[in-house]
C-alpha cells in the first residue's frame, strides 16, 4: 500500500514541475543578464595602465607580459601588454595586485574561438575588447567608475 502512495507522490511532483516555469534558458539564443563585475572574462584599460608590471608578477601562470620604454619626455610607453588566455585560469589574482585597477574583471563570456592561438592577445586586441565594454556599458568600468571621455586630450589617468 506505502508502495502505491509512492508512486502518486512521485507522480504529482513530476507534474507539479512540467507546469511550472523552466529554470533552463534556449542559450545562446536567449542569454541571461551577467552582473557586469562578474569574473567572466579579464579587461584591461590602457588608459589607467602605468606599465609597471605589478600584474605580471602577481600571475602564478606567468601568462602577462609587459614591455615599455621612456620617451624623450621621460614618460613611461607600454609598448607591449599581452596576456595569454591559453594559459590563464582567471584567478583573478592580477586584478587584485593592480594598483592602478587598470586590469579588471569582467568582459565578454561568450569569446570562444576555433583556433586556439586566437586567445593570446596582444594590447591591440585588449584594447578592442575594452573598448567594446565601455560602449556597451555607457562609459562606465567594471568596478564602477566612470571611464574619461575618449576624445579627451589626456596620457594616462
Ligand atoms: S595593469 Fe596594473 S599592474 Fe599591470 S602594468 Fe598596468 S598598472 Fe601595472
Ligand atoms: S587571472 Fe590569474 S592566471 Fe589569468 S592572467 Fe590574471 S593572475 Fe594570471
Amino acid at each position: 500500500m506505502s508502495y502505491g502512495k509512492g508512486i502518486i507522490k512521485g507522480m504529482g511532483l513530476t507534474f507539479r514541475q512540467m507546469l511550472e516555469k523552466p529554470d533552463t534558458i534556449e542559450y545562446p539564443e536567449e542569454t541571461r543578464p551577467v552582473p557586469v563585475y562578474a569574473r567572466t572574462n579579464l579587461v584591461w584599460f590602457e588608459e589607467r595602465c602605468t606599465g609597471c608590471s605589478t600584474c605580471a608578477q602577481a600571475c602564478p601562470d606567468g601568462c602577462i607580459l609587459v614591455a615599455t620604454s621612456q620617451d624623450p619626455e621621460g614618460r613611461r610607453n607600454i609598448d607591449r601588454y599581452e596576456i595569454d588566455f591559453r594559459i590563464c585560469m582567471y584567478c583573478g589574482l592580477c586584478t587584485e595586485a593592480c594598483p592602478y585597477e587598470a586590469i579588471q574583471p569582467g568582459g565578454p563570456l561568450d569569446d570562444a574561438v576555433y583556433n586556439f592561438d586566437e586567445m593570446y592577445r596582444d594590447k591591440h586586441k585588449l584594447t578592442e575588447i575594452a573598448q567594446d565594454f565601455l560602449k556597451n556599458n555607457d562609459g562606465v568600468y567594471p568596478n564602477g567608475m566612470t571611464a574619461p571621455d575618449p576624445d579627451a586630450d589626456f596620457h594616462r589617468l
